[in-house]
């Protein structure tokens, strides 16, 4: 569902991405880890066009990401994403935050859309809080409906960059329990985190980066417990 080939990308002078081949299969959940600096958001935002690439190529369910417009707008309308900071729209209520893209994107009627919204909430179970404002919730929750609402927009793909670190460590389970719950449900996951238990659990793929580069990519079974490159086994005893 996502063919990266010969992937280079400079932000001006410094090489960010190196020679990136990753080819990503429908259903696959897939965790990216490595140091800070390493290229991690660069790549997963290159593959909704987040980020422009110089060279090789992204094709994302069979759709090239160039300079055509079309084509960004079509892979962003099936490739959700969850950021650190939740990016909600602070002036609008939680349910209003879901059913925005799918009115105004999709044409959804508004009553359709605030149907789905709520079975959305109700999926990463807050419909209670629908009619709040974002800043009235605590961030576990913010992150829960941000996640609810990508879902609204039905994507293929779901890209997560590192959706648990801004927040406090009770709060962090609830998270990762949504996204166990959408992983079994068989969406395909490209997660940026360093929770190696949700790695350890979901992933079927980690891939390992580092100065721009994959260093090494396995099962988390085998990436753990046998790393092969002295890279992967200095970042493993840091973090680990
Ligand atoms: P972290 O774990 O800290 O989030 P990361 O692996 O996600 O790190 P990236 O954000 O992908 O790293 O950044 C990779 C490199 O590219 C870094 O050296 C960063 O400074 C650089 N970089 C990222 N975005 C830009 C930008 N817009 N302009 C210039 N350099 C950038
Ligand atoms: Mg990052």
């Amino acid at each position: 569902i996502i063919e990266i080939t010969g992937l280079n990308k400079w932000f001006g002078q410094f090489h960010a991405l190196r020679d990136i081949d990753l080819t990503v299969e429908r259903r696959e959940r897939i965790v990216i880890c490595g140091p800070s600096g390493s290229g991690k958001s660069t790549l997963i935002r290159c593959i909704n066009r987040l980020e422009e690439h110089q060279e090789g190529t992204v094709v994302v369910d069979g759709v090239a990401l160039t300079h055509n417009l079309k084509n960004i707008d079509a892979v962003r309308r099936e490739v959700g994403m969850v950021f650190q900071q939740f990016n909600l729209f602070p002036h609008l209520t939680v349910l209003e935050n879901c059913t925005l893209a799918p009115i105004w994107v999709r044409k959804m009627p508004k009553a359709e859309a605030q149907q789905l919204g709520m079975q959305y909430l109700e999926r990463v179970k807050i419909p209670e809080q629908a009619m709040k404002y974002p800043g009235q919730l605590s961030g576990g929750q913010q992150q829960r409906v941000a996640i609810a609402r990508s879902l609204c927009m039905k994507p293929n793909i779901m890209l997560f960059d590192e959706p648990t670190s801004a927040l406090d460590p009770e709060m962090i389970k609830e998270v990762l329990e949504v996204m166990v719950d959408l992983a079994e449900s068989g969406m395909t996951m490209l997660v940026v985190t360093h929770e190696m238990g949700f790695a350890e659990q979901v992933a079927n793929r980690v891939i390992f980066m580092d100065a721009g580069q994959i260093v090494e990519q396995n099962t988390p079974d085998e990436f753990f417990n046998n790393p092969q490159s002295d890279r992967t086994k200095l970042f493993l005893s840091q973090i680990l």
